[in-house]
């Protein structure tokens, strides 16, 4: 069964872009794998670049334009038009500004917009920085479940900041009917884009998002602490007023002046000095986008998924393990999370016979199946020695 979805699998040689080796990876929603195109660009940027052009590199090695440029690299991957996306900071650093931006453009709507609301199910960082940007901005905030959120907008709400995908469950949100309802109500959607950039259609323009963020060491490969993304909607940029209004996202950067004046499009969500090690090293592991479609990536990445709920629930004993993601496709991410007794342990065990996933407290084995390498026959194994390994450690729950 694996070997003919192997043999069928139009992205299986994508894998070859990929330094890896015979261990099972599904932790591609944590860390991605390195892509071969990576070690080189990076030799050549600190050797060549940094060794003997020195400063010089920042123009004539495109390293001052380089947020820009690589954002543009990006916006198709989500489905946006270029010109909208700058790359840069962490994700944590871009839903700051992002949250804050939305708080001010909501005051500056002038209606008396004082809530910001949060999906109660994402990140914790996105929490806390939401929580931060709320009282930065005279705001409170409230935390409700996804499902709520069309109930719990109101002209009262200034934004809201959502998940696409649920880190834990893996359960993808629908993100064009939350914005609409996000926009019936008058506030701003920012959607957090961490788990479905590079994995799945986004659709940012089409569906009219205000303001995204994502980050591009999971399924974008980029690699550890690799920059992350700021997508601001066209017609919103010269509104974005951001809270870190730094050099680089100044009208003239270089004339040093003593008066802040934002830069038009979305270079206003720049701050300083970008990370240009990281960032030539994401734009190195963007090439193989070249050969890829989000389509047919969305397509394997279901049939992985789909497999290994099929494997699992063929190999393991039943009750052991429960399912936390979706059954069905609309609502399922790139990834598979199961409940499961003593879910760290057996994790540890996964990881020692070469089965790579993580835990997230308490209970929950995740699984990210990163379709650039991932094949079926991976999947199968991954199932069995899971199987293999509930058999030795967990008992259910009760005897
Ligand atoms: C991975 C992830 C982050 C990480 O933020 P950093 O600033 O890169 O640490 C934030 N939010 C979500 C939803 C994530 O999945």
């Amino acid at each position: 069964m694996a070997e003919a979805l192997d043999a069928a699998d139009q992205l299986a040689g994508i894998r070859a872009w990929f330094v890896l080796d015979e261990t099972v990876y599904l932790d591609g929603n944590s860390l991605g794998a390195l892509p071969m195109t990576v070690p080189g660009r990076i030799e050549d940027v600190i050797r060549r670049q940094w060794g003997a052009l020195r400063v010089g590199s920042w123009a004539e090695e495109g390293w001052w334009t380089a947020p820009e440029r690589i954002g543009d690299r990006i916006a198709p991957l989500v489905q946006a038009a270029s010109g909208q996306v700058v790359v840069g900071d962490s994700t944590s650093v871009n839903l700051f500004k992002s949250m804050v931006a939305a708080a001010r453009m909501a005051a500056a709507d002038g209606d008396g917009r004082r809530e910001i609301l949060v999906d109660g199910t994402m990140f914790p960082s996105d929490r806390y920085i939401a929580a931060s940007a709320a009282r930065m901005t005279g705001c409170t905030i409230r935390p409700v479940e996804p499902v709520r959120i069309p109930a719990a907008v109101s002209d009262r709400t200034a934004a809201v900041l959502m998940n696409h995908v649920d880190y834990r469950t893996g359960r993808l949100q629908d993100l064009p009917f939350l914005t609409a309802c996000v926009h019936e109500a008058g506030a701003y959607a920012v959607w957090d884009l961490c788990h479905s950039a590079g994995v799945l259609p986004v659709g940012l323009d089409e569906h009219g998002v205000d303001i995204a963020v994502g980050c591009t060491y999971k399924y974008l490969n980029g690699g550890p602490g690799s920059p992350a993304f700021l997508y601001v909607r066209r017609d919103l940029q010269d509104r974005f007023d951001s809270p870190l209004p730094g050099w680089n996202s100044h009208a003239e950067p270089f004339r040093m002046k003593a008066e802040y004046e934002p830069a038009t499009g979305v270079s206003r969500g720049r701050v300083g000095t970008p990370d240009i090690l990281s960032m030539l090293a994401l734009e190195a592991a963007l090439e193989v986008w070249d050969h890829l479609s989000i389509d047919a990536v969305r397509t394997k990445s279901l049939a992985l998924t789909d497999f290994f709920l099929e494997c699992v629930a063929a190999y393991v004993s039943p009750g052991i393990v429960e399912p936390l993601t979706p059954a069905v496709h609309a609502e399922r991410g790139s990834q598979v999370a199961l409940r499961c007794p003593d879910a760290a342990e057996v994790m540890t065990r996964l990881i020692e016979a070469g089965v790579v996933g993580d835990v997230r407290p308490p209970d929950v084995l995740r699984f990210g199946f990163a379709p650039l390498y991932v094949g079926f026959g991976d999947v199968e194994r991954a199932a069995r020695v899971l199987a293999r390994t509930l058999s030795e450690v967990a008992v259910p729950s009760g005897s």
